[in-house]
């Protein structure tokens, strides 16, 4: 990165690092949760207008509606999740961040204004509805065993399913719901569309109690049933619902890499300013070999996280889709900062389990990272495919 793209990218991502240590910071403690402990609407509104105030809201989309680079947005989200709140005050966070990249590389421009605009103001949260309960054989790790079907019926498709684990879905107000045409012959039959929430036809069930607790309305489990969505409202072709996913989801994994980035950053300074202050057998903690080598490990895998983000970033920004490269960086970066969360919280003892800092929720939060937007083993079995292809290929 060179050039006044560059020095713009910098300006912003101090502008980000300052408005969430001095501002955002101060809220983790504060009391207002609803009763999965995720902050209340409320509490997210008064934090989003403050950054909105300070000329910061969705500071990674550009006043002209043009998208940082890939490797710019890096910069900037990464100091976005120095706070667990960080990318919520912001409007950085998942899953909104990726559907408003998918929105903007492939919306129309009524489905821009429509849907869109109010998503990067800050306005209006959004859901992306992929995954189905795993107890009835639905689409998870495999997505071509997608049971929500949508029929044409005039000028309307109507979308019958269950979908589960659906981040955000209470309180959203636009929903991606991915479905599959029975009829359609094209393609895998995979659909997408883009509907307006609350719908009575798209029924909350069930917000399971889960690992984390800083995503507003939780993941839900959602009946959908005879949802009527105008033909307008496909995104992309019928049949061409899994290609459209395709877009959105290394550039969404890849934000995830980001946020945990600079949430794990934060972790390992508070892990530092423990081991130093901290005494055992009369000396500081960092003089102990055992625990200076566990906060040295901690900075060679959050310099080669860095790495393979700026590295992964390139190669979208090429061009290309990066769907093996943002496999092997979500591998790479999900166990990485796993060992990192799990080592400050044992550099820090019993403090590391309590939540008087952020150490403990980061580290029981980043446990689903390795899960959600692709399990590691699937990414590496679908390297592994490449690899195999890539094998039979240099044979002929
Ligand atoms: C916190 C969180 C938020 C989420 N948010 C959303 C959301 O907003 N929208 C949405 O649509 N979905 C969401 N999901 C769902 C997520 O995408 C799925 O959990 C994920 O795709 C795995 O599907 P599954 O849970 O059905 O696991 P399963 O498909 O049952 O897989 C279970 C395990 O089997 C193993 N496995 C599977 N296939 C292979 C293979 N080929 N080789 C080796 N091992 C394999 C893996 O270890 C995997 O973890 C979320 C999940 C979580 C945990």
């Amino acid at each position: 990165m060179s050039g006044a793209g560059a020095e713009r990218t910098a300006a912003i991502a101090a502008q980000v690092e300052t408005f969430v240590r001095d501002i955002i910071v101060p809220y983790e403690q504060d009391p207002r949760r609803d009763h999965h402990g995720a902050p209340t609407e409320e509490l997210v509104d008064e934090m989003r207008e403050k950054a909105r105030a300070a000329g910061l809201m969705t500071p990674h989309i550009l006043s002209d509606g043009g998208h940082l680079t890939q490797r710019e947005t890096a910069l900037v989200l990464q100091k976005s999740g120095l706070s667990p709140f960080g990318a919520l005050a912001l409007n950085t966070n998942a899953p909104d961040e990726g559907n408003m990249y998918l929105l903007g590389k492939v919306g129309s421009e009524e489905m821009k204004q429509r849907f869109l605009k109010p998503m990067i103001e800050g306005r209006a949260r959004s859901a992306f509805f992929m995954t189905e309960p795993a107890e009835e054989g639905g689409a998870g790790s495999d997505p071509s065993m997608m049971q929500t079907t949508c029929r044409l019926d005039g000028n309307h498709w109507v979308i019958n399913g269950r979908k589960a684990f659906i981040t955000g879905a209470l309180g959203a107000k636009v929903g991606i719901v991915m479905a599959k045409a029975p009829e359609v012959e094209h393609g895998s039959g995979a659909c997408m569309f883009l509907v307006d929430l609350p719908d009575p036809a798209i029924r909350i069930e069930h917000v399971p109690n889960t690992i984390d607790n800083s995503m507003p309305g939780g993941h839900s489990t959602v009946a959908i049933e005879n949802l009527r969505v105008p033909a307008s409202q496909m995104l992309g072709e019928a049949g061409e619902g899994f290609q459209y996913a395709q877009i959105r989801l290394a550039p969404a994994r890849l934000s995830h890499c980001m946020r945990w980035l600079g949430a794990c950053i934060r972790c390992h300074e508070i892990a530092t300013d423990y081991a130093n202050r901290r005494q055992a057998f009369g000396k500081a903690l960092i003089d102990h070999e055992g625990v200076g080598f566990m906060l040295a490990d901690n900075l060679i895998d959050l310099k080669q996280c860095e790495l393979m983000i700026d590295w992964c970033a390139g190669v979208l920004d090429s061009g290309s889709l990066g769907t093996a490269e943002s496999s092997m960086a979500k591998v790479a970066v999900s166990e990485a900062l796993m060992r990192v969360a799990d080592r400050c919280v044992q550099v820090m003892g019993g403090t590391g389990v309590t939540d008087k800092t952020i150490v403990e929720r980061v580290f029981r939060e980043i446990r689903a990272f390795r899960i959600y937007d692709g399990p590691t083993e699937v990414h590496k079995w679908s390297l592994a495919k490449k690899i195999k292809r890539d094998w039979a290929k240099a044979q002929q």
